[in-house]
């Protein structure tokens, strides 16, 4: 089948790059392999019109709106390859089935690398989060851990205290003094006993044996693209302090002509809106893409 435009990953940034495509009448089909960043978590925060629903609501009712569009499928695969063709792309699904689309738009997502610390991986979503402003409210100012798995969750640790009275666990990474100075101004406990396993709801159980009950934790992940197909297509990576990104410019654009990405796979930190924001410029770009070359 040939398309106009092929969206690799359906969830906010892909079935939101689908609907100026659909809405301009071009032949789409989104691929998705249903693994979205936030499937470990029941509600969504932060998203205009949906703040507390579901996180998989917001996607059923994105995919129902979308796919009433005659001219858009679904195909619930996941792409193992992609090759440059004449005239766009062909685009290998589960190593079963193939189409070829004139354009090509990444919507897939990262993969989140958590740190290595029992229970951890278990309560992630759950009393385990990423970042304050998706859920840090709902903590209602209580305590709150942050655990020193980058530098970015020392800079975090500066920022929880409008959430909550917080603790931060250096768990024997290097943190610059004058950080510590400046995050005990804030009026952060700095704890530099190490973390052996995170108990109950989210209590963490030290070294020592003692035990510090927390009503949440903080801990940031390295985010990875994980995909050797999106490296074989050479689109230019970019590192940042959270991880790497796909590049892009102001339109979504990747540095491959005819491909466009959006969504976390090509920022610094993601949220559900800036997903849905990002997928409109691209799916908008593609389309113009498809008139001015
Ligand atoms: P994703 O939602 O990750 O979707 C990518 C999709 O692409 C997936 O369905 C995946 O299966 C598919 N895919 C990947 N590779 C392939 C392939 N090769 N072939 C086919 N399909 C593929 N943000 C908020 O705004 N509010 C919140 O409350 C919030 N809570 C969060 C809670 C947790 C625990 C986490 C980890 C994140 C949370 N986020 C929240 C961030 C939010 O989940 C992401 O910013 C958002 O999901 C990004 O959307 P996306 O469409 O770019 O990628
Ligand atoms: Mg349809």
């Amino acid at each position: 089948m040939q398309y106009d435009v092929a969206i690799i990953g359906g969830s906010y940034a892909g079935l939101s790059a689908a609907m100026p495509l659909a809405r301009a009448c071009r032949k789409v089909v989104i691929i998705d392999a249903g693994q979205r960043r936030n499937r470990f978590a029941e509600h969504s925060h932060g998203f205009l019109t949906q703040d507390g629903s579901r996180a998989s609501e917001i996607v059923h009712i994105a995919k129902q709106q979308v796919l009433a569009y005659q001219t858009v499928d679904w195909d619930d695969g996941r792409v193992k390859r992609v090759e440059k063709v004449d005239g766009g792309f062909a685009v290998c699904i589960d190593a079963t089935r193939s189409i070829t689309a004139k354009r090509l738009i990444i919507a897939a997502g990262i993969t989140d690398q958590l740190p290595e610390i029992s229970g951890l991986a278990e309560r992630w979503g759950k009393s385990i989060f990423h970042c304050p402003y998706c859920h840090g409210y709902e903590l209602n100012q209580g305590k709150i851990g942050i655990i020193a798995s980058s530098e970015h969750a020392a800079h975090m640790a500066m920022m929880l205290p409008d959430w909550g009275n917080t603790t931060l666990f250096l768990n024997d990474y290097p943190v610059a003094d004058e950080l510590l100075d400046q995050l005990t101004t804030r009026g952060v406990t700095v704890e530099k006993r190490f973390i052996q396993q995170i108990i109950g709801h989210s209590d963490v159980l030290l070294a020592d044996g003692s035990v510090i009950q927390l009503d949440g934790i903080f801990a940031t992940t390295k985010c990875t693209i994980a995909q050797e197909w999106i490296f074989k297509l050479g689109c230019e990576i970019e590192q940042n302090t959270m991880g790497e990104a796909i590049k892009t410019n102001a339109m979504k654009e990747t540095s491959v002509t005819g491909i466009f990405a959006c969504g976390d796979v090509a920022r610094l930190g993601g949220s559900v809106p800036l997903a849905v924001g990002d997928g409109t410029m691209a799916g908008a770009a593609a389309h113009r893409s498809l008139i001015f070359g």
